[in-house]
């Protein structure tokens, strides 16, 4: 998202600048719709970004004015922009960041916001970063039956949900053998050709997600990992419905796989 400036900076916020603020898993905006402009919360405030030229601030414990919109997280990531989405997943994963390193996991003492990085510390030298999780999620294709495998999670309560085999990469591990042991764990398949795909961050849950494609070898019979799947099929390419998820990296390759162009 070329817009979306991370870089850490000092500031303190002016009139121009705007206030995200997340409570409860609800999005509190102004009766335009719009994240509040500073004049419209009070309170103390923590420098996020900067997006399209404009200073965006994390203000969870701010007081807003009166005539505010709630919307819940999950209505934002499916009504609203690819751009406003990624905004909120990334104030909530630095509100996350910030709430959870108040105190310095070291010495207990209490943590300060650093004033040269996005970072926590300690008068005892101890610095906290945000918590950046990777995960590989995995498009594995059968070209014999030309369909991918789909996995229902034993959390996704959406009857028309569906993911793709994913887990967290291990310490140690490299993402192609976090493929590997993934695959082998949640399906106990065969895989070959594997390929990068692309990375999505997913802030939702401080995870980044390294994409994969990958071709079955051998047979398509698979052992589901019932401890994290409800329910493993192949879906065959033609009857995959287009849907437009830009935000879901795992959304974006069965749509490519629909297209022919994985
Ligand atoms: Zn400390």
């Amino acid at each position: 998202m070329e817009l979306l400036d991370l870089e850490y900076q000092l500031v303190d916020m002016n009139e121009d600048d705007r206030v995200i603020v997340i409570q409860n898993n609800m999005v509190i905006l102004n009766h335009d719709r719009e994240f509040l402009k500073c004049t419209e919360v009070e309170g103390k405030v923590q420098y996020l970004f900067v997006y399209d030229g404009v200073k965006y601030f994390l203000g969870n414990d701010v007081t807003e004015m009166d005539n505010c919109i709630r919307m819940s997280v999950t209505d934002i990531r499916n009504m609203m922009s690819y751009e406003y989405a990624m905004m909120i997943s990334v104030a909530m994963q630095l509100a996350r960041f910030y709430e959870a390193n108040q105190y310095c996991g070291k010495c207990g003492s209490k943590m300060q916001v650093a004033d040269n990085e996005r970072a926590m510390v300690c008068e005892c030298g101890n610095r906290a970063y945000p918590k950046v999780a990777p995960a590989t999620i995995t498009a594995i294709i059968d070209r014999a039956t030309d369909s991918i495998l789909l996995t229902k999670g034993i959390h996704m309560k959406d009857p028309n949900s569906f993911g793709l085999v994913a887990g967290f990469v291990e310490a140690g591990e490299t993402f192609e053998e976090c493929v590997y042991r993934e695959v082998k764990e949640e399906v106990n398949l065969k895989i070959k050709n594997l390929k990068y795909y692309a990375n999505q961050p997913w802030g939702f849950g401080d995870n980044i997600m390294i994409a994969f494609t990958a071709e079955l070898d051998g047979s398509n019979e698979f052992v589901v990992q019932e401890s994290e799947l409800k329910k493993v099929w192949w879906q065959k390419r033609q009857d995959i419905m287009p849907v437009d998820r830009p935000l879901s990296v795992g959304h974006k390759m069965v749509q490519a796989f629909r297209r022919g162009e994985i």
